[in-house]
């Protein structure tokens, strides 16, 4: 029997909006004024992830990750990191393009979210457009027919923060978010690296659950002990509960940034969960066997990264939509997160895959793969030098044809001679013309039986280079090693390879 304590979690938020439209400057404001300086002696590194206490001892963790990245999710296992997003616009310049960019992530993963309208400090900040220009998007604020909250701020005075991080809290009560702390912790790797020194460690986002020292955590295939928990302020710790940033570090290999975290009491439980995850994988990586592929067409498999799931999809799409008789482009991987050593050691399994990532990195210890050169990896950071790629990938591995051009059929009427591998024939052309030099195919009661070549042609009593015209009979001297007799059709042809 198991008792579910479900209890109150803190929300998990993460600020989505334009370039410069102040998204760093408010993590750094909010960081700075609620987290007490020494707290975070000693890290001198960047914070991707933090946890802010407020008065009212209600916490809130801020992602500090691209913003989509923080709605990317397994979405096969459900779930997204981040619970809440916060859309910031300038007060200064409205809704810009990455703007209506954020509004189709949260809208698409239904993410709750609140406005932070900025820069209110400056002179030319104009709200009232930014509301209007919302309203085009379809987002109504309150006081302008919705209910979405939105705050003015300035992420540089401060001016209307605390009133936002209230609003976090109430959009986050309303939304009432519960965690298990009799569960083991489950979440998302929001960032990972291996560091020179201590090795391969994650910063990590719980969102359900408890972890504790002497369990292991596993990351796709990757797993590490908890030995070395850390908060996100670098400090050791012994446990830590659902919505906390933890940071752990002894993985065997980087996870992948975005994947899914889960804990074990034991190592062989962990260890269970990785050959699972690797059955999945080389299902994955079958999958392609089961597909019937014809002959004469070509199969690239290809696995796809991303920053972003919804571009991932996008792109994925494009690339399938290039697919034809020719050439079978097969995603038979897409996910979220920089290329890794899962994606190689699929992609070896097939020596026609690609991997092609977009707006991602190779993870560092790939680079320093030496074994897997005959791979093809490609990253791009421009959607159509990627359409382009995948055009010239498609003219490169399509399988050439060679495709017969007939030019004429002649009727063999007569076996004149046979010797020394040339046989004079009689006939009388059924269609098209008939020319020296050319080649030709020698068929019998409709197969093929042999080639050869023209190499004389005699019209009455006078050699001539081409006969044509249905009916008309000729002397043809064939080059070929095959016998022909009376009734065999000749058909004369070129061969262009396409
Ligand atoms: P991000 O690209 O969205 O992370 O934007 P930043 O936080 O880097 O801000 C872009 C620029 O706008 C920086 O020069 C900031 O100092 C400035 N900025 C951000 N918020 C405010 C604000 O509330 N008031 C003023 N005056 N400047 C701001």
């Amino acid at each position: 029997m198991s008792t579910h304590k479900q209890t109150e979690r803190s929300p998990v938020v993460a600020i989505m909006g334009h370039v410069d439209h102040g998204k760093s400057s408010l993590l750094d404001y909010i960081r700075k004024t609620n987290i007490v300086e020494g707290e975070a002696g000693g890290i001198t590194q960047h914070i991707s992830t933090y946890e802010v206490q407020l008065e009212d001892n209600k916490r809130i963790t801020f992602l500090d990750t691209p913003g989509h990245a923080a709605f990317d999710t397994m979405r096969h296992r459900g779930g997204t990191i981040a619970d809440i997003a916060i859309l910031i616009v300038s007060a200064e310049d409205g809704v810009k393009m990455q703007t209506k960019h954020a509004i189709e992530v949260i809208q698409k993963n239904k993410i709750p979210f609140i406005v932070a309208i900025n820069k209110i400090d400056k002179p030319a900040a104009n709200p009232e457009k930014v509301k209007t220009d919302l309203l085009e998007q379809g987002i109504y604020v309150e006081g302008y027919g919705g209910d979405i909250p939105f705050s003015l701020i300035s992420a540089k005075t401060g001016q209307g923060v605390e009133d936002l991080l209230e609003s976090l809290i109430i959009l986050a009560e309303m939304e009432e978010m519960v965690g298990d702390t009799d569960k083991s912790a489950t979440g998302y790797v929001v960032e990972s690296h291996r560091d020179p020194k201590q090795g391969i460690s994650a910063t990590m986002v719980i969102k359900n659950g408890v972890i504790a020292k002497g369990q292991f955590v596993v990351v796709d295939d990757s797993i590490t002990p908890t030995r070395m928990l850390r908060n996100f302020m670098g400090n050791n710790i012994d446990t830590a509960e659902f919505s906390s940033p933890i940071q752990l570090i002894g993985f065997d290999k980087i996870p992948s940034v975005g994947s899914r975290f889960a804990t074990f009491e034991t190592k062989k439980d962990a260890e269970q969960a990785i050959s699972e995850f690797r059955e999945i994988e080389q299902e994955l990586a079958e999958g392609i066997d089961m597909l019937n592929i014809p002959e004469g067409t070509a199969l690239v498999p290809i696995i796809l990264k991303t920053d972003v799931a919804g571009t991932g999809e996008a792109i994925a799409e494009h690339i399938e939509s290039m697919t034809s008789d020719d050439v079978i482009f097969k995603i038979i991987k897409k996910e979220t997160g920089s290329i890794n050593e899962s994606d190689v050691k699929i992609a070896l399994s097939d020596p026609n895959t690609v991997i092609i990532g977009f707006h991602v990195d190779e993870d560092a210890n790939i680079k320093n793969i030496n074994d897997y050169e005959s791979l093809v990896i490609k990253t791009f950071d421009i959607i159509y030098k990627l359409t382009q790629w995948i055009q010239e990938l498609y003219d490169q591995r399509r399988i050439k044809k060679e495709i017969d051009t007939m030019h004429g059929q002649l009727k063999v009427l007569k076996n004149f001679s046979s010797q020394q591998g040339q046989t004079l024939v009689g006939g009388s052309i059924i269609t098209g013309a008939v020319s020296k030099n050319e080649q030709c195919k020698i068929i019998r009661r409709d197969e093929l039986i042999g080639r050869g070549k023209i190499i004389a042609l005699q019209q009455g009593k006078t050699a001539t280079d081409r006969v044509l015209d249905a009916g008309t009979e000729c002397g043809v001297m064939i080059e070929t090693n095959n016998d022909i007799i009376q009734g065999d059709i000749i058909e004369t042809y070129t061969t262009e390879i396409k």
